[in-house]
């Protein structure tokens, strides 16, 4: 086992009490295949989108676990030197972006235990929502936790129960106790594994190779990697690959489907599906939606790039009037919400969007956005588009009002600085300065994403969770 970053000065953990994080994860199972590592690596690149604060590749040779993760975005982490040294049959890589407090590299996955059914890797995207319980209790058992992530209390559970079991069934004795949202992609010995949970709100999907099998959070990296798209990994299974085969079990019977309505609506790449869905065509049927629900007399349809793009051509094609380029994105630029921080958040925006003037100057104008969540970057652009001479501005935004946080893996933040927590849309419109604001509606989006109505968790917007929360009181202490 090696762990190249030998020579870092870590920073204590203990800093970041709360456990939120939106990730991506990859895994690649290809034995007696040059470059394992490769092929993660470039999976990770096509899921840099789910995460830019860390990334990390573990590869497994034999039960013989080499890794490598660090802050940055995957370019930056890895060269070719690193990758050429992650020799493997098996390979697992994650992306991550934490939403909360400070983030450092010693929060970064894959997570690497040494248990003594021998070396695991684990890569998690989703959130626990009795983490903090779990933690207390195995810290009050003499646990010593290396991190302050969620992911760990999994990985130290399945290393506990694994001095009776099988790899297999110390994840599945795991996962009675663990609840939340978890898509987990975990590899020891000679096996990949991939887990959902029990509603299976994360996504995770299985791709074929002419030698081996990847799963994927996305399935947009499949084609990358000379991989088809075989089926998602269902709520409440695990799939076991080994030996070249895949083997399926299903740890949860009563199993019940609540996928990510969220997915759809911003965080996924368009060129992925989920559950069957494709999420380009989800987005487009939003924006439909939007056009026949919220209709207003403009001469042009404009997005926010890029999430609000496939939004606006929907809303552009239903309404009849012609969508046109309005902003400008800087693509070198993160995510707004890649800097935790308030003010850094506010200046991103001038950062990234700049507006073509000559396009928008003296128009009636619809703005689309794919979701409004504390209300800041709307305003900022409604006033950057009145500032360059646009003659009205109608806020259009292709999801409903986000009410309540995501305890499952989506910066939704705080009840308190979501704006349509207590603010209703006529004063949402007001603060934002635009002209009119219209919503999609919950039944608008659970139309547009097809994945039947009671399968899908829409908790942002209407605060029915689908599970219990246990530790509802102490997520934002
Ligand atoms: P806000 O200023 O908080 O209203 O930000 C809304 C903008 O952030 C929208 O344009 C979205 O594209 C984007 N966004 C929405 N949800 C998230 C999220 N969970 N993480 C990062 N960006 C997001």
């Amino acid at each position: 086992m090696m762990n190249f970053n030998e020579n870092d000065i870590r920073t204590e953990a203990g800093f970041d009490e709360h456990f939120h994080d939106e990730c991506g994860v990859v895994g690649v199972y290809a034995p007696g295949k040059e470059d394992i590592a490769r092929s993660v690596y470039f999976g990770l690149h096509a899921l840099q989108h789910r995460g830019q604060e860390s990334a990390g590749i573990a590869a497994n040779k034999a039960g013989k676990i080499q890794y490598y993760k660090e802050m940055g975005l995957v370019q930056e982490v890895f060269n070719d030197e690193i990758i050429e040294r992650l020799q493997g049959d098996i390979a697992i890589g994650h992306v991550r972006y934490s939403t909360a407090g400070e983030s450092h590299a010693v929060n970064a996955m894959p997570l690497v235990v040494y248990s003594k059914g021998g070396s695991i890797a684990l890569a998690h995207n989703g959130n626990l929502v009795n983490a903090n319980i779990l933690r207390d209790e195995l810290q009050d058992s003499g646990f010593f936790f290396q991190t302050t992530i969620d992911s760990e209390v999994i990985a130290a559970l399945i290393a506990r129960h694994i001095r009776e079991n099988s790899l297999e069934d110390s994840i599945i004795k795991t996962l009675k106790i663990v609840k939340g949202a978890y898509a987990l992609v975990i590899t020891s010995g000679e096996k990949l594994i991939g887990v959902r949970d029990p509603n299976g709100i994360r996504p995770l999907c299985i791709g074929k190779t002419s030698d081996g099998f990847i799963l994927s959070s996305e399935s947009c990296i499949f084609s990358l990697l000379g991989a088809r798209l075989i089926r998602d990994v269902e709520p409440g299974e695990m799939v076991v690959i080994e030996g070249g085969e895949l083997k399926s079990v299903k740890y949860d019977k009563t199993a019940k489907k609540a996928g990510c309505a969220f997915e759809f609506v911003y965080f996924s790449r368009p060129d992925s599906d989920i559950d069957g869905r494709n999420v380009y065509l989800a987005r487009k049927e939003c924006g439909k939606t939007l056009a026949k629900e919220c209709p207003v007399e403009a001469d042009m349809v404009i997005s926010v790039p890029d999430s609000g793009t496939v939004a606006a051509i929907g809303y552009a094609e239903a309404s009849g009037i012609p969508y046109g380029d309005g902003l400008i994105k800087n693509r070198y630029v993160g995510r707004t919400f890649i800097q935790p921080d308030q003010r850094m958040r506010e200046l991103s925006v001038r950062l990234k969007l700049s507006v073509l003037s000559e396009n928008v100057k003296g128009k009636r104008i619809v703005m689309i956005d794919d979701s409004v969540v504390r209300g800041t970057t709307s305003g900022k652009i409604v006033k950057l588009l009145k500032d360059a001479g646009a003659k009205e501005v109608h806020l259009r935004v292709a999801s409903p009002p986000v009410t309540d946080p995501c305890f499952f893996g989506i910066d939704t933040p705080d009840k308190k600085k979501l704006i349509a927590a207590d603010h209703s849309v006529e004063e949402i419109c007001k603060m934002t300065g635009a002209d009119s604001l219209g919503y999609l509606s919950v039944q608008g989006l659970l139309d547009a994403v097809r994945l039947g109505d009671n399968n899908v968790c829409v908790a942002c917007f209407n605060g029915e969770y689908p599970m219990e929360l246990p530790e509802l009181g102490r997520k934002f202490e």
